[in-house]
C-alpha cells in the first residue's frame, strides 16, 4: 500500500458485518474460557489482549498503523509525547547511564532529560549537533546509551541530518532516537535515513484536531541489541519477571518494543486511552491532505514575513534564504510542515502586543493544531529553561512561534498584516 492508502487501511481492516470505523474498545477486560490461556498471555507464548494497561484492541490497532507509516516493526501509543519519551529513554537506560541530545529540543524533553532522568540517576551531556561526527564523538562515553534528537525542532525549526547523526550514533555503538513530531511519516522517515526508534506526540498533527493528548514510539527492528550486549544486556538476559523470557531470542527484531510494553508500560501504566487512540486514528486518515496544506500555507506565511519591515529574522526550512534549505531539499521535499518561528524588530512587551492584536489567530499552548496559534517560548513553553539553555536552544526573548492552520492563507495574512501594523 502507498503512504496515503495506509493511512486509511493499515492497523483495522474489518471483516465481513464488522464496523467499518475502528471501534472504540472502552473496556478494561478481555474474557477467557480458560486459566492457562491467560497463563500463557503473562508468560508471553500468547499474544492477546488481557487488561488495557498493556494492550487494548483499539489501541492496537492505531499502533500497527503508526508503525506501517514510519516503517517500523511495532509501536506502542503511550498517553502523551513526554510519557514516549520516558518509555523510550528507561527501555535503555538505567541508573548510572549516559544521554548525548542534541540542544535543539523541545522544553520538555529537555527538562525530562536534564531535570527528572537526572534524578533517576541518568546524566546527559547536550551537544551542538552542527559540530562535526569526529569532534561530536568525544561526548560518548562507556555508559552512553543513547543519542536523541528532532527532524524538525521546537520552536527554531532545524532540520536534522539524520543520516550523518544515525552514523554519529552507530559508530559509537547506541541508537539513535528522534522526536518526528512535527515532520511527521507523511514529510519524513527517519528510520530510512538510519534512526532506529523514533517517537511522537501525537497530541500534535497526528491528532491534528487538538482533541486528545497522546504519544507514540516506534521500533525500526534495526539495532542489533545482542551485538552491544555489554551496554544492552537485558535484551539478551532473562527476564526474571517473565519466567526467564530472553527478548533478543524470542522477539528477534521487535525486541525493544516488546520489553518496552511488558516491562515498562506494564509497570508504569502509560498506554493511551482507547478513546484518544480513536482520535489518532481519525487524524491519521487525513494526515497526508493536511501535511500538504499546513507546509503550503507556512511557506507562503513565511515569504510574507521575511519580506516585512517589523521582522527581523524567520525560520523556516524551506524559505529560499533559510540556512536549513539544502537539509530541508534532502529531508522534508513534500514540505516542512505548519511551524515556522520568527523573530519581531522589538522587545518582549512589543512581542506581547503583537500578539495580543492578533485576531483570528489565537494564543495557545499547543502547536499542530487545524487551526492557526500563536505562542511566546520565552514566556510560556520554555519559560523553566534557564538563560544559558534558551540561548543554547536559540530562543530569544523577540521570537515568536506561529503554527500555520488549514485556514485561506489570505485571511491568516491579514490578521498577521494587521497585528503588525
Ligand atoms: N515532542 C515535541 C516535538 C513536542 O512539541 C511536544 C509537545 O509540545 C512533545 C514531544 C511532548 O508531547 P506531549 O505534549 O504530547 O506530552
Amino acid at each position: 500500500m502507498e503512504f496515503a492508502t495506509k493511512c486509511l487501511h493499515a492497523g483495522y481492516q474489518p471483516k465481513n458485518g464488522e464496523a467499518g470505523a475502528l471501534p472504540i474498545y472502552q473496556s478494561t477486560t478481555f474474557k477467557y474460557d480458560s486459566t492457562e490461556q491467560v497463563a500463557k498471555l503473562f508468560d508471553l507464548q500468547a499474544a492477546g489482549f488481557f487488561y488495557s494497561r498493556l494492550a487494548n484492541p483499539t489501541v492496537d490497532a492505531v499502533e500497527q498503523k503508526i508503525a506501517a507509516l514510519e516503517g517500523g516493526v511495532g509501536a506502542i501509543c503511550t498517553s502523551s509525547g513526554q510519557a514516549a519519551w520516558m518509555v523510550a529513554l528507561l527501555n535503555i537506560c538505567q541508573s548510572g547511564d549516559h544521554i548525548v541530545a542534541c540542544t535543539n529540543l523541545y522544553g520538555g524533553t529537555i527538562n525530562l532529560i536534564a531535570v527528572t532522568l537526572k534524578r533517576f540517576g541518568i546524566e546527559v551531556s547536550f551537544i551542538d549537533e552542527t559540530k562535526s561526527n569526529e569532534e561530536l564523538s568525544s561526548y560518548f562515553k562507556p555508559n552512553t546509551k543513547a543519542l536523541v534528537a528532532e527532524t524538525i525542532s521546537n520552536p527554531c525549526t532545524k532540520v536534522l541530518d539524520i543520516e550523518r547523526i544515525a552514523k554519529l550514533a552507530h559508530d559509537n555503538g547506541v541508537p539513535l532516537l528522534v522526536d518526528n513530531t512535527f515532520a511527521t511519516p507523511y514529510l519524513c522517515r527517519p528510520i530510512e535515513f538510519g534512526a532506529d526508534i523514533v517517537v511522537h506526540s501525537t497530541t500534535k498533527y497526528m491528532d491534528g484536531h487538538a482533541l486528545g493528548l497522546g504519544g507514540a514510539i516506534v521500533d525500526s527492528g534495526n539495532f542489533d541489541w545482542a551485538a552491544h550486549k555489554d551496554k544492552f544486556a537485558e535484551f539478551s538476559e532473562p527476564d526474571a519477571s517473565y519466567h526467564g523470557s530472553v527478548y533478543t531470542e524470542a522477539f528477534g527484531k521487535a525486541a525493544y518494543i516488546v520489553k518496552a510494553r511488558v516491562q515498562l508500560i506494564r509497570d508504569l501504566g502509560c498506554l493511551q486511552s482507547p478513546q484518544n487512540a480513536f482520535y489518532v486514528n481519525q487524524g491519521l486518515e487525513t494526515l497526508p491532505l493536511r501535511m500538504d496544506r499546513h507546509s503550503a500555507n507556512a511557506l507562503k506565511v513565511a515569504e510574507f514575513l521575511s519580506n516585512h519591515p517589523k521582522v527581523e529574522q524567520v525560520f523556516y526550512p524551506l524559505l529560499a534564504n533559510s540556512s536549513e534549505l539544502a537539509l530541508a531539499n534532502k529531508y522534508l521535499p513534500k514540505g516542512a510542515s505548519g511551524v515556522l518561528s520568527f523573530k519581531l524588530k522589538g522587545t518582549k512587551d512589543d512581542c506581547s502586543q503583537f500578539v495580543d492584536k492578533l485576531d483570528l489567530i489565537n494564543v495557545k499552548v499547543h502547536v499542530a493544531d487545524i487551526k492557526t496559534i500563536v505562542l511566546h517560548p520565552a514566556s510560556s513553553s520554555h519559560r523553566q529553561l534557564t538563560d544559558e539553555q534558551l540561548a543554547q536552544a536559540g530562543i530569544s526573548p523577540n521570537l515568536i512561534r506561529l503554527s500555520v492552520g488549514l485556514e485561506d492563507v489570505n485571511d491568516i495574512i491579514a490578521d498577521l498584516s494587521s497585528a503588525l501594523a
